[in-house]
């Protein structure tokens, strides 16, 4: 039996705060959902809105204000907890309050019109084409996540750090090296600027089509060795010879049009329901029924969802050790990016099969191991 070190306990309770706290917001907000559905709350809500504005879209707009201002309000607490003290805590985040502060209203003004526009165009749907909204939203819903996958990069994430292309002229051989092994055509490598605000490390795949691209954290290249940073390279390669993005869009596409169909049912069973205080399918008052069904179904989903990525990334592992030279650099980067971003090693197994996007690090570095013996 192994025992377990003083940085492993470290590690397992900060990944237990903050697990307990999602658990937290996510129960507070379904119990928000729920008071709004089952008192009478939203209906009453409705008919304030209405009396502000006699237009059914500037009648949702005080809605979903009035709706959710509150909630928003009551979450920052929680949200400055999770966000910047446990961080700070355990010695991970770079960030003042007030940057801190700012980061969190731009990502709540940037959710709120987001939000909003959904929210209109789906009952604009509803009231011009009550048959086939749901097909048409989902249609909608599609687009923008196409899109949103391909203009992130390039207009979601500098609002929040700075980019710049890879200089390292040696990494950007190698990695040239790896893509031509690879056929696959990479589009650029950029250094992520997170030093500014955190001390964690990450690499990524990001963008769709055209702005398809590498990210590196400046933090990691300070950490690894060019051998080891040519292994993260590696995996991140990998996601795009296996086309991981554009296959989790269509299973998003799958999903979702599920879900959209689901929305239809509910709102055709309960969305002239007297006791909720509905008045038709038009009715903005059920929206809650529609966040409450999302939420509940992307919960249910969320077992599924990830273990299709730890499949992914189990790929990605497997593609970057028969990519380079030796598998000594890939276990020694997953040790740093462990120790960097407080890793649970050895998660529980539960909690693994439903939280972890990724495979424990345990089983990664075992995985490469085997694989390091068998050539
Ligand atoms: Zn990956």
């Amino acid at each position: 039996m192994q025992l377990e070190t003083k940085s492993d306990e470290r590690a397992r309770r900060y990944n237990r705060t903050h697990r307990y706290l999602s658990l937290a917001g996510f129960l507070l907000s379904l119990a928000w959902l729920a008071a709004l559905l089952f008192l009478g709350w939203s209906a009453g809500l409705r008919d304030v809105a209405w009396h502000v504005s006699a237009r059914y879209s500037l009648a949702l707009a005080v809605y979903l204000l009035l709706v959710f201002a509150g909630p928003k309000l009551l979450d920052l607490p929680l949200s400055f907890y999770a966000g910047y003290v446990i961080e700070h805590r355990y010695g991970l985040s770079n960030q003042t309050v007030a940057g801190w502060a700012k980061d969190r209203a731009k990502s709540v003004v940037l959710g709120g019109a987001l939000s909003l526009a959904a929210a209109e165009l789906v009952y604009a749907l509803i009231r011009r084409q009550p048959e086939w909204w749901w097909l048409l939203a989902w249609a909608a819903f599609l687009l923008c996540v196409v899109l949103l996958a391909n203009l992130a990069p390039v207009l979601l994430f500098p609002l929040f750090y700075k980019f710049q292309p890879l200089a390292d002229e040696e990494l950007k051989q190698r990695l040239l090296r790896l893509s031509e092994r690879a056929g696959a055509r990479v589009r650029g490598v950029f250094e992520w600027k997170l030093s500014e605000k955190s001390r964690k490390a990450n690499a990524a795949l990001a963008g769709w089509g055209n702005t398809r691209r590498i990210i590196l954290s400046d933090t990691l290249l300070a950490q690894c060795t060019p051998d080891e940073i040519e292994a993260v390279l590696a995996h991140e390669l990998a996601h795009q010879v296996h086309h991981h993005i554009g296959k989790s869009l269509m299973l998003q596409a799958i999903a979702s049009l599920a879900g959209f169909w689901l929305a239809d049912r509910a709102l055709r069973t309960f969305g002239s329901h007297p006791r909720l205080g509905f008045r038709g399918m038009a009715d903005f008052a059920n929206l809650p029924l529609l966040l409450l069904l999302a939420a509940v179904l992307s919960l249910l989903l969320l077992p599924a969802v990830n273990a299709i990525s730890r499949h992914f990334e189990r790929q990605a592992d497997d593609y970057a050790l028969r990519a380079i030279p030796d598998v000594g650099p890939f276990v020694s980067s997953m040790e740093k990016l462990a120790a960097q971003n407080l890793a649970e090693r050895r998660p529980n197994r539960v909690i693994e099969f439903i939280f972890h996007s990724h495979p424990s690090m345990e089983k990664r570095i075992r995985r490469a191991a085997a694989h390091g013996e068998t050539t």
